[in-house]
């Protein structure tokens, strides 16, 4: 976020000893002389209309830097200055300077400021207290869920191991057919590769910067008034550039799937499916194998599932084996008896 400073203003602060509102500039009050507090709150003349100094010294004490407050009288004094204009004394050890940079809230019309006060009271009468019951069935809401979890737990770790007979197997093998061919994509004109000819471009917003870049709109935010520590204020906004990059079509040569080859069976024996029509921009890609072995144990019949040809082979029907079944009755291992 870069911030641009769009002038300067006259502030105003208010002597505490009387009363009297005096321009930010001026140091000791213009009524009774009292000197401006090190605390002093500086405030706009007017919220609405910002009213730019025009006058080059005044813009030039605004940029010198905070004013310092002398450490043997307190009267401010000139970032610049290096004896105090009160008292001599030096100002080049142990001056507080302003602190600054704060952001001046608009002067408060004493008129309206019962107003306010008073829809402020309302938004902050006492939230009604939270009824009883509510920390009561959470923490019931929370012993169940345990309950549950433990219990999901041990009937996952619960095996028992039966002897079982294969009653049935089935297996099921793919493989994918591509083609090398043209494919439409769309990306930002920076990240098209090389050798792609874009079409088809569009300016679209892309991102924020806090700088300038070809294509950007510069975005700002309300102006608001930063204290400089010497009674004027630096009105600024906030601003970035929305940019805008080309957002283009290309074409690009890819393998792509066109076909799944598929073959399954209920014998032991699995095969590979096979093309004898490929063509010469076809080829065979991914493939995938998956076998279900089914055991009947104790009059029930379990099913399990593997990707191991070598295992299913060993499975034929009628073969005995032992098998591990959690308490959800997955079978959760296999061995041969
Ligand atoms: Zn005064
Ligand atoms: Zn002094």
């Amino acid at each position: 976020m870069a911030r641009k400073v769009l002038g300067y203003i006259e502030l105003v602060w208010t002597c505490d000893s009387c009363g009297t509102r005096n321009p930010g500039a001026i140091r000791s009050c213009t009524a009774c002389g009292a000197p401006q507090p090190i605390d002093v709150k500086f405030e706009h003349v007017d919220p609405a209309t910002f009213n730019f100094i025009k006058d080059e010294a005044l813009i030039r004490m605004a940029q010198s830097g905070p004013d310092k407050h002398c450490p043997y009288c307190g009267t401010r004094n000139l970032a610049e200055t290096p004896t105090c204009v009160n008292c001599g004394g030096d100002l080049t050890v142990g001056a507080t300077s302003r602190p600054v940079g704060e952001v001046i809230e608009p002067a408060v019309d004493p008129a309206l400021q019962t107003g306010q006060s008073g829809s402020e009271r309302a938004s902050d009468l006492p939230k009604k207290p939270m009824p009883k019951w509510i920390p009561i069935v959470g923490i019931l809401l929370l012993i169940i869920c345990c309950v549950f979890g433990a219990l999901y737990f041990t009937r996952m770790s619960k095996t028992d191991q039966m002897s079982a007979t294969v009653v049935q197997t089935y297996w099921k093998r793919e493989i994918n057919v591509e083609v090398y061919q043209s494919v439409r994509k769309s990306a930002w004109e920076n990240d098209i590769p090389s050798g792609a000819s874009p079409y088809n471009c569009e300016l679209r917003y892309h991102y924020d910067s806090d700088t300038p870049r070809a294509n950007s709109e510069e975005v700002c935010g309300e102006p608001y008034t930063v204290d400089t520590g010497t009674g004027i204020g630096e009105v600024v906004q906030d601003c970035h550039y929305r940019v805008y990059d080309e957002y283009c079509s290309y074409d690009v040569m890819e393998w792509v799937v066109i076909d799944t080859l598929s073959l399954d069976g209920y014998n032991s024996l699995a095969y590979w499916p096979i093309s004898d029509s490929l063509t010469n921009d076809q080829r065979l890609g991914d493939s995938s194998e998956s076998y279900l072995i089914t055991f009947e144990a104790k009059g029930k019949q379990y099913p399990y599932q593997t990707n191991s040809y070598e295992l299913f082979q060993q499975a034929a029907t009628g073969s005995h084996w032992i098998i591990e079944v959690n308490g959800f009755g997955n079978v959760t291992g296999i061995k041969p008896d």
